[in-house]
């Protein structure tokens, strides 16, 4: 029955001790997808300490869709997820939360929607049923930052639930706790995104696996990938241009204490003048920022070229008709 060639859809759900919702998930998968070809359900253990592998295995018995990855450890829903993507064999990969609080009833609506022309269609969960004051109000703002800095308009970049074309999520390497940013990514790849509406539920079971520290991730992580987004083929004009502006700052105030110590009408304290050892200072952060871009050239080069990676992407080469190759 499992033809791997033609799977159509696969649903990955990353599972980090979620017994008590497993089961009552699974069903609500299977009747979502119950109408959509030849599908399968990957489940990735995130190093569950709980009962959740033998659930797995028990739902696996009796259902031949069922594939389930086990992760020797807790490494982090980023990579739970990562490893789904790379396992999964359908056309459209749709990832959800194992705790039953993204809806498996919206799965034909986001395939749907990518089906008209799509690579991403992000789920934005309007009505939130988390914890006001620690999630849903910071969540808000990161929402609006990371629209605001990544420039793809998106509600709600954390919401598990999205459907992927396949292809879409080839090319996308995912570190730290990046999984939200894959619509960004893949949007500035070139990629086409939108969103709709899905439902979001109050946690069934289990408790969350995440505090307020997470807001600092998701900070540290958007500075990264706007950083490669926007430099990572050309460091050196971000390090060469804050190595410039403290050159100019090392000069300026270079130039104040030449002017104090010999062109001064009135010869002022040299001794309680910090500006000699700041002009000294900036000299040298600006020699350390130049020094650092040309070592993070050397790094880009290497990161390039050692990976056969190019600095576009190419759609397609259309060659005339008529030519032979
Ligand atoms: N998860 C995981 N590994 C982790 C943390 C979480 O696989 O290290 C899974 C977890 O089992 C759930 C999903 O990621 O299916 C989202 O986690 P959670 O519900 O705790 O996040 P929240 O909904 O509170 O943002
Ligand atoms: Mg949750």
């Amino acid at each position: 029955m499992t033809d791997n060639s033609a799977v159509e859809l696969s649903i990955v759900i990353p599972v980090l001790n979620e017994a008590d919702s497993l089961r009552a998930l699974y069903e609500e998968v299977v009747s979502a997808i119950s109408r959509s070809g030849n599908c399968e359900i990957l489940f990735v253990d995130d190093g569950s300490t709980d009962e959740s592998l033998n659930i797995l295995i028990d739902i696996q018995q009796n259902d031949a869709r069922v594939r389930i990855i086990k992760l020797r450890r807790n490494f982090g829903q980023t990579a739970a997820l990562s490893a789904g993507f790379r396992h999964a064999r359908g056309r459209i990969i749709v990832p959800l939360d194992a705790d039953g609080q993204n809806d498996p009833a919206d799965i034909p609506r986001l395939v749907a929607r990518l089906e008209t022309g799509f690579d991403i269609v992000s789920g934005w969960r309007r009505k939130r049923h988390d914890n006001t004051l620690t999630r849903t109000f910071p969540s808000r703002i990161a929402n609006w930052v990371i629209a605001r800095i990544t420039g793809v308009k998106l509600h709600d970049f954390g919401c598990t639930l999205k459907a992927y074309r396949a292809e879409s999520l080839k090319c996308i390497r995912l570190y730290g706790e990046m999984h939200r940013f894959i619509p960004a990514l893949a949007s500035w790849g070139g990629e086409k995104v939108t969103e709709i509406v899905v439902n979001h539920r109050p946690r069934s079971a289990g408790k969350t696996k995440y505090g307020l520290n997470r807001i600092f991730k998701v900070i540290l992580d958007l500075i990264t990938i706007k950083f490669l987004a926007s430099f990572s083929t050309k460091p050196i004009y971000v390090f060469g241009g804050l190595g410039g502006i403290s050159m100019l700052g090392s000069f300026l105030s270079g130039f104040a204490v030449f002017y104090y110590k010999f062109l001064a009408p009135e010869h002022l304290a040299m001794n309680r003048n910090p500006l000699l050892v700041l002009s000294m200072m900036l000299f040298m952060t600006a020699i350390q920022f130049i020094l650092m871009g040309l070592l993070a050239e050397i790094l880009v080069r290497t990161y390039h070229e050692s990976q056969d990676r190019e600095i576009y992407i190419i759609e397609e080469i259309l060659e005339s008709p008529g030519r032979k190759v």
